[in-house]
């Protein structure tokens, strides 16, 4: 037993990034011949796993992207052209081991990053990859360009006890999940929170808190999980982004996750920051 509150998936130390080599190209070159070097296993565009779950890796043969140290093992990926998304890849994230979650998250978003963004958003050269594969400076303009980050608010209301969640069209059935949008240019966590919360259900929340975040790969995001108290339960539902949201109990909740049959819904799956949002608000 731990008192620890579940932390999300993906989040972990990962490898020593080791950030002061990357602009050492020949160091890096010198690393990946060494004896340790290996590159990760790529399979139909996502990292092959063991039947453990575990991160495969073999000898560098294309070591373009330099992702860290493993211990005393520098590690490196080649540039997959990545084109699974999140419900393609839901069955390999229920197989992925929680140690190595974190740089199979850092490696689909790089190598994805690469593979869409070659040319220069400034002039539209081709730009050419530095730092290790951290950055792509265009040779034109000079311009550099760092893979993006994409932020996003997921976020639980809770009224008298009882939890919003809502669903989405392409969910499983019976799966409900928290509400969740991207933050606009020009605003804070709260504002975004409060935003999707009023466009998505039209309920109005306050004491808005963070709570976790999570790097989530399809293809960039990078989830920040909070928590807010709505003013009232009416629900105003936006059918463009849900098919359905309602009030959920304590009991309800609980049911979900010791996936009683007769749970009103089904809870998020394992890989999803949904879950542990949940997993915090039923252990407090
Ligand atoms: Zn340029």
């Amino acid at each position: 037993m731990t008192d620890l509150p579940p932390e999300p998936f993906f989040s972990g130390p990962g490898l020593d990034r080791a950030d002061a080599l990357r602009a050492d190209v020949a160091a890096l070159q010198a690393l990946a011949a060494g004896p340790g070097a290996l590159q990760l296993k790529w399979r139909d565009g996502l990292p092959e796993l063991t039947p453990e779950g575990r991160l495969v890796w073999e000898p560098p043969s294309s070591p373009v992207l330099f992702l860290g140290f493993d211990g005393d093992s520098a590690r490196f990926s080649a540039i997959e052209d990545v084109t699974a998304d999140a419900r393609t890849a839901f069955p390999l994230m229920a197989l992925l081991h929680a140690d190595d979650a974190p740089l199979f998250a850092a490696a689909l978003s790089l190598a994805r990053w690469h593979s869409r963004h070659r040319f220069c958003a400034n002039c539209g050269h081709l730009t050419e990859i530095v730092r290790g594969g951290w950055s792509r400076r265009c040779p034109a303009c000079a311009a550099e360009h760092y893979p993006r980050v994409d932020p996003v608010v997921i976020m639980l209301a809770e009224h008298d006890d009882r939890l919003l969640l809502g669903r989405q069209p392409h969910y499983p059935p019976g799966r409900y999940s928290a509400l969740a949008g991207f933050v606009e240019v020009g605003e804070t966590l709260e504002a975004a929170v409060a935003r999707e919360l009023y466009e998505e259900a039209g309920i109005r929340v306050h004491n808005i808190r963070y709570v976790a975040s999570q790097p989530w790969p399809f293809p960039s995001s990078l989830m920040f999980g909070c928590h807010a108290d709505a003013e009232s339960t009416e629900l105003t539902i936006d059918t463009a982004e849900l098919e359905d949201a309602r009030w959920f109990t304590r009991e309800e909740v609980a049911a979900a996750f010791r996936d009683d049959p007769s749970a009103p819904f089904q809870a998020p799956p394992k890989a999803a920051i949904a879950r542990t949002l949940l997993e915090r608000w039923l252990g407090a």
